[in-house]
C-alpha cells in the first residue's frame, strides 16, 4: 500500500529519481503527480488490485521523460495539451484512457522522437514519425482510420472492430499483423518491402454474413492480392445463417490471387448453410492456397463434391470467354490437396470422412489445397490501389 505522503517524501528526499516502477501496487489515493521526481525519465505501472484507488497518473510537469507505461485498468493519463511532456518519450505503452482525445491525431507533433507505441482506446491515428520502430494498436474497438507513413517502421499490429481505411506506406516492414472482427476494411492501401514474409491478417467470422460481406470481402482481397505472401485467416464461430446469391455477387473475371487462406471452423454444428460459405468465400478469395481444420465436415464435403464435378461437354456457360461466372471449379485448372502430408486428390470423396467425427477443431486434422486457376494473371506486387 502506497500513501501520497510516502511518495512526497520519496520525491523530496531523492529529487535525482530518474527510474520509477511499480508492478501490482495498491495506492491509497486517486491521482499519482509526478512532477514529485523533476528528473523522472522513465516510470512503468503495470496491473494493480482491485482495491488500489489510484484513477489518475498526472504527467503535467514532467518534461525529461523518455520511457511511460501504464497499463492499469480504468486509469487515465493525464496529459498537457501542449507537447512538453511528451516530446522526448521514446518508448510508450498505454493500456488506458487519456485526458485528452485528440492526442494521437498526429503522433508526429505530439511524441516526435517516438520509436516505440503501443496504444489502446484511440479514436484516430495518424504517424509520420521518422523515429518509430514499432507501433501496436491494440483493441481499438472505436478507431476507423489509420494512416502510417514512417520510413523506419518494422513492426506494426493492429486489433479492433471498426476499422474502415487502413494506410500503410512502411518500406521497412518486416512484420504486419491485422486482427479485425467481422467488418471488412473498405479502404487499404500497403506499401510494404517485397521481401516481408508475411502480412497477416485475422478476422472472426460471426452471424449475419450475407452476399454484401462477401462482396466486400471480394473487394479486399482486390487490394491485398497483388501482394505476395498473404494470409487470410478466418476463424469462423456460430455462424447461424450464411447467405450467398451468385446474382447479387456479380461474379466477373476471375484472377489468381496470392492469398493464402486458412480456414478454421470452430463450431460446425452452429453451421446452417455450408453451401453458402464455400461458395461466397471461393467466389470472394478466389485463393492460391486453402487450409481447412476445425469442425469442417459439411463444409470439406461440398467442397469435395463441387472439385470433383467433372465439366461436361456440352456446359456452353463458359465456352467462349477466359472465366466462368456460374459455376467457379469451371475456372480451376488443376489442384493438389493433402491432408497431413498425404496425397488426397485421389480420394477425395473419402476426405470429409476425415471430419466427420470430431465436430471441434482437432490439432493435426488439417488439409491444405493448392489451386491453379485458369485465367490466371499473375500480379506482381507493386503499390497499385485498386478502389
Ligand atoms: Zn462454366
Amino acid at each position: 500500500m502506497l500513501g501520497d505522503e510516502a511518495l512526497s517524501n520519496l520525491g523530496i528526499c531523492c529529487p535525482n529519481i530518474e527510474h520509477l516502477e511499480f508492478d501490482d501496487c495498491a495506492f491509497w489515493f486517486e491521482t499519482l503527480e509526478l512532477s514529485k521526481f523533476p528528473k523522472l525519465k522513465k516510470a512503468s505501472f503495470n496491473g494493480g488490485p482491485q482495491h488500489s484507488r489510484l484513477r489518475n497518473v498526472n504527467n503535467t510537469g514532467t518534461n525529461q521523460l523518455e520511457s511511460f507505461h501504464l497499463c492499469i485498468f480504468n486509469t487515465e493519463w493525464v496529459i498537457n495539451p501542449d507537447n512538453t511532456c511528451s516530446s522526448n518519450i521514446k518508448n510508450l505503452e498505454l493500456y488506458c484512457s487519456v485526458n485528452v482525445p485528440s492526442l494521437f491525431e498526429d503522433l508526429t507533433t505530439t511524441f516526435p522522437l517516438i520509436e516505440k507505441a503501443s496504444i489502446n482506446g484511440l479514436d484516430r491515428m495518424k504517424a509520420s514519425n521518422y523515429h518509430l520502430k514499432s507501433l501496436d494498436l491494440s483493441i481499438v474497438n472505436s478507431l476507423k482510420k489509420i494512416y502510417v507513413d514512417c520510413p523506419n517502421l518494422n513492426d506494426f499490429s493492429y486489433s479492433g472492430l471498426v476499422l474502415e481505411e487502413l494506410y500503410i506506406d512502411c518500406p521497412k516492414l518486416i512484420y504486419f499483423r491485422y486482427s479485425g472482427c467481422k467488418k471488412i476494411p473498405t479502404f487499404i492501401y500497403l506499401n510494404v518491402p517485397t521481401t516481408i514474409q508475411r502480412i497477416h491478417f485475422n478476422f472472426n467470422v460471426w452471424s449475419g454474413i450475407n452476399s454484401s460481406w462477401f462482396i466486400s470481402l471480394n473487394k479486399f482481397v482486390e487490394m491485398i492480392g497483388v501482394h505476395q505472401h498473404v494470409y487470410l485467416h478466418l476463424d469462423v464461430c456460430r455462424l447461424e445463417l450464411a447467405e450467398f446469391i451468385l446474382d447479387e455477387f456479380e461474379a466477373t473475371q476471375i484472377f489468381q490471387n496470392n492469398v493464402h487462406l486458412d480456414l478454421r471452423i470452430i463450431y460446425s454444428c452452429n453451421i446452417q448453410n455450408p453451401v453458402a460459405l464455400v461458395d461466397g468465400l471461393i467466389w470472394s478469395i478466389h485463393p492460391s492456397t486453402l487450409s481447412i481444420e476445425g469442425g469442417c465436415y459439411e463444409f470439406i464435403k461440398d467442397l469435395c463434391g463441387k472439385l470433383g464435378i467433372k465439366k461436361s461437354e456440352d456446359e456452353s456457360c463458359c465456352e467462349q470467354q477466359e472465366s466462368c461466372s456460374k459455376y467457379w471449379w469451371h475456372n480451376i485448372k488443376d489442384f493438389e490437396v493433402k491432408h497431413q502430408d498425404k496425397d488426397m486428390k485421389e480420394k477425395l470423396i473419402s476426405l470429409p470422412e476425415l471430419y466427420q467425427d470430431y465436430p471441434d477443431y482437432i490439432p493435426r486434422n488439417k488439409s491444405c489445397f493448392k489451386f491453379q486457376w485458369r485465367s490466371c494473371i499473375n500480379l506482381i506486387q507493386n503499390s497499385l490501389i485498386l478502389h
